[in-house]
């Protein structure tokens, strides 16, 4: 008999982790952060809720940071064993978790400044640059549809979740003499308008199944319409003179971005001639994107061969990207006909913030939200209209043109889920929603019942099922 345990994304969409227990091994089946105000700080900072020592394997879905985020603070704590992912997870969380670190301690740096002058006992970071070194160490690359035996009852094996470079469904099977369960973790399961990557594999067999719900409540805006409405905002952008900003996501939104951009060039539909990547761990994760055009779907694959040598730059050939302070500061100078590409993806920090200090009191500036906007963010106050926003401690008025596109998603909809869900062979596995807020799961309940009478359970936290 084994036990399946969730440890988190129970009814909220960050802190991925399940825990996996028979009665030969223990596996961890993602590690994720809690993000999000102060709760998420806290979560990020209590214990483990079993022996980091106890643990025979840990497999990550993708490189997400609410997925991936706490590795190096694992293997802090003790965990020694090998960590299963693609290659791909394994080259962006290089990326990811180191500048995840570098924030960390700048933060920490930061607050141990008051404390000290507060007479208060200091902090210590979650971790350190080298807790993630050590934890990158301990990776076991795999590649989709290749089987591997991770602990003595256990097999493993990755299917294309198509959501983000390297994004995996995770199929576990664990068999003991008597018999053998099969659980399938949807991991977060892609958009299939997305560009670049393939779709979703369709999966059949299964006994257990976790299905990821972050958008069950509702089905995104046609994706062509946005693609449409997002030329059309840089025309009307270039004809009025000003820049363009675009929050945007390192891994991901970016390089969805820059392949609209770049087919907007191609078609003689984008206007401006000076577009800037401005933000280093976006221009890391973009050019890994080339190393993978394998992964890509098979048209866009075509595109970029037929039409890119090496870098985004072939894509998009007025495409800056600017790696050092000083380069970014250059950008400032620039009154008009600029795009601007910069994180943090909802202005809650980066590059981003300095473009928006310097255009978005300006009449002719544009700003093109293109991701989520959680509340309490920089982002969300604009997307709600805030006519005044403080950033860097100045007082900003905001007179630029917003354009809020809904269609951009790196998540499957309801009907996605659905109908991803739907193929799944009957007797239908038990069938469990996790990572996604309550409410959305609630309606995705409510669906598999109209349309599968199949009853979806909707566990909670340190929640054990035995399978
Ligand atoms: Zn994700």
């Amino acid at each position: 008999m084994a036990i399946l345990q969730f440890l988190g994304a129970t009814r909220e969409v960050t802190g991925s982790a399940y825990l996996l227990t028979t009665s030969r091994s223990t596996v961890l089946l993602e590690c994720g952060m809690h993000q999000g105000g102060r709760d998420a700080d806290q979560a990020n900072l209590a214990d483990f809720p079993f022996q980091t020592t106890d643990l025979d394997a840990v497999i990550l879905s993708h490189a997400h940071l609410d997925h991936s985020g706490l590795l190096p603070k694992l293997v802090k704590q003790g965990y020694q064993g090998p960590v299963f992912m693609t290659r791909a997870t394994y080259n962006l969380i290089d990326i990811m978790l180191h500048d995840a670190a570098f924030l960390e301690m700048k933060d920490c740096e930061w607050e141990n400044k008051q404390r000290r002058r507060a007479g208060k006992t200091l902090l210590e970071p979650l971790y350190t640059e080298q807790d993630v070194d050590a934890a990158l160490k301990l990776r076991e690359v795999i590649d989709y549809h290749q089987p591997v035996n991770i602990a003595p009852d256990i097999e493993l094996q990755f299917y294309d979740a198509g959501h983000i470079l390297g994004s995996t469904i995770v199929e576990l099977s664990v068999k003991d003499a008597r018999e053998s369960r099969r659980i399938v973790f949807s991991g977060d399961l892609g958009n299939t308008h997305h560009p670049l990557l393939k779709d979703p594999d369709i999966l059949t067999r299964a006994d257990y199944l976790l299905l990821e719900s972050t958008y069950g409540d509702r089905n995104h805006r046609d994706y062509d319409e946005t693609v449409e409405e997002f030329c059309q905002a840089l025309q009307e952008a270039a004809d009025a003179g000003g820049n363009v900003m675009i929050p945007s996501f390192a891994v991901g939104r970016t390089q969805e971005v820059l392949f609209w951009l770049g087919k907007f060039y191609r078609q003689g539909r984008l206007k401006q001639r000076q577009i800037f990547l401005d933000s280093p761990m976006a221009i890391a994760a973009s050019e890994l994107y080339f190393h993978y055009l394998h992964l890509f779907n098979d048209e866009d694959a075509q595109a970029f061969r037929d039409n890119v040598k090496h870098q985004w730059e072939d894509w998009l050939p007025d495409l800056n990207c600017t790696h050092t302070t000083e380069e970014s500061m250059q950008i400032n100078t620039i009154s008009g006909g600029a795009i601007i590409i910069a994180g943090s993806g909802m202005c809650t920090g980066g590059r981003i913030r300095h473009h928006l200090k310097n255009n978005l009191w300006k009449n002719n500036s544009h700003l093109i939200i293109v991701g989520f906007q959680a509340i309490g963010t920089l982002g969300r106050a604009l997307v709600d209209g805030a006519q005044q926003v403080n950033i860097l401690g100045h007082e900003v008025a905001v007179r630029a043109t917003l354009h809020t596109l809904g269609g951009f998603s790196a998540h499957a909809d309801q009907q996605q889920l659905l109908e991803w869900a739907g193929h799944f062979a009957t007797p239908r596995p038990e069938l469990y929603l996790v990572h996604g807020e309550l409410d959305k799961m609630l309606a995705l309940q409510e669906q598999f019942h109209q349309h599968y009478q199949w009853h979806a359970h909707i566990p909670s936290y340190r929640e054990k099922i035995k399978l």
